[in-house]
């Protein structure tokens, strides 16, 4: 356990889960498809402000007109942030806009135009974001919250600085409720697929392996469980095959770490495509992995083992001068109708030891249950 290379195996393995679990749970908001989000919404925005710069220019709202020329810039400055990848102030600057340009205009056309609506919008979505701390969070959404309800106490009675015709109030009015509504259904389904993302990819994390990709121990010992149910309402026969790859400690000692990966990844390959869609891969520890054979009796299962055996040995692995081969040895049991699966595994490990001291690269059936309840039983010799 103590000797250089296991230690460097784990620490190997614990880089991988911790990268892994990290890239996880980081915000996934820093990834491409946020900043596309984020450039998405610069744009949208830019063209919007930029429309409604030409609607309040024709409406001799000059004031309006020159917050919408800001908001243009506001956006192509926010975008171009992004492109260079710091996201945390673009959108910053982008919330900042909304707040700004809302509370604008709602003292130069009156509380009637609607545009307070956004300031609203700007709370929960500041709130939200995963790029700034909480005492600043709060801090902005304090401010919001109480610039809102000053608009509203002062602002809402207010006569306008402009005055614009009843009915282009009306339509703006409308025009900012169904954004606003638009905006909110917009990030309330950004966040829960945000959410059932990460969910998705914890669990994936938790149940597999991370080299391999296959099932990780733990997963596959819930699956022997629910399998031992099924069993237990209807009994049929499920067999256990452990594998465990020979002299695997040479191979990395010879061809380096990376390449020990790379054939253990082949050899996951092989498992997988070699058994049935029921069948259940896992990676068991480091070069051992774990089969459940459901509704195969002996004979099925070790004809499928041996097929398994002999496609490991057929691998080729491409590495510097030469292929490289592989070979392992597995053990097989199948499991009674009450015994419990760890006993089962535990007789598979027998067997495996048995086959490697018999020379390896070889398949070895475990005596059934009850014959080696009664082996235990006989006297030595
Ligand atoms: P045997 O035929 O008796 O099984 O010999 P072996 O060398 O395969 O067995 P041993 O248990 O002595 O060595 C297993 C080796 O597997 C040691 C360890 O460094 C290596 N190993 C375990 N996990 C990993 C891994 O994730 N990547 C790589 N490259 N090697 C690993
Ligand atoms: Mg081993
Ligand atoms: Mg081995």
């Amino acid at each position: 356990m103590g000797s250089p290379s296991h230690q460097h195996q784990h620490q190997h393995q614990h880089q991988h889960q911790h990268q892994d679990l990290a890239s996880a749970l980081t915000p996934s908001v820093a990834t491409h498809s946020f900043k596309l989000l984020l450039s998405s919404a610069c744009l949208l925005a830019g063209v919007t402000h930029l429309a409604f710069g030409v609607l309040f220019y024709q409406a001799l709202v000059t004031p309006m007109m020159w917050v919408n020329v800001g908001s243009v810039l506001t956006y192509v400055l926010a975008a171009a942030l992004i492109r260079r990848d710091i996201i945390g102030p673009a959108m910053f600057l982008m919330i900042a806009e909304v707040a700004a340009h809302a509370i604008l205009a709602v003292v130069t056309v009156g509380w009637e135009s609607g545009f307070h609506y956004y300031l609203l919008v700007t709370i929960p979505v500041y709130l939200a974001n995963q790029l700034h701390k909480w005492p600043f969070k709060i801090t902005f959404a304090s401010v919001m919250a109480i610039s809102y309800l000053l608009l509203d106490w002062y602002w809402r009675k207010a006569p306008p600085q402009f005055l614009m015709p009843p009915d282009t109030l009306a339509y703006l009015h409308r025009f900012n409720l169904a954004t606003t509504i638009a905006l909110l259904s917009g990030l309330t389904v950004l966040y829960v697929h945000l959410i059932t993302q990460a969910e998705e990819r914890l669990h994936e994390l938790a149940t597999t392996d991370s080299l391999t990709g296959l099932m990780n121990r733990r997963s596959i010992l819930a699956a022997l469980e629910r399998e031992q149910a099924v069993r237990e309402r209807k009994p049929h026969p499920t067999a256990v095959l452990l594998i465990d790859i020979d002299h695997f400690k040479n191979l990395n000692d010879t061809h380096g770490h990376n390449m020990g990966d790379w054939a253990l990844q082949a050899v996951a390959d092989v498992l997988k495509t070699g058994v049935r869609d029921m069948d259940f891969v896992a990676r068991w520890g480091g070069e051992e992995f774990l089969i459940i054979l459901p509704f195969a009796d002996v004979g099925v299962a070790q004809s499928i083992a041996e097929r398994l055996r002999q496609s490991i040995a057929d691998l080729r692995i491409p590495a510097r001068n030469t292929d490289i081969t592989l070979t392992a040895t597995l053990g097989l049991s199948a499991l009674s109708a009450n015994e419990v699966a760890d006993q089962a595994i535990q007789r598979a490990d027998t067997a495996l030891y048995r086959g490697k001291n018999a020379g390896r690269n070889q398949v070895v059936l475990a005596p059934s249950d009850q014959a080696q309840t009664s082996l235990m039983k006989a006297p030595p010799g």
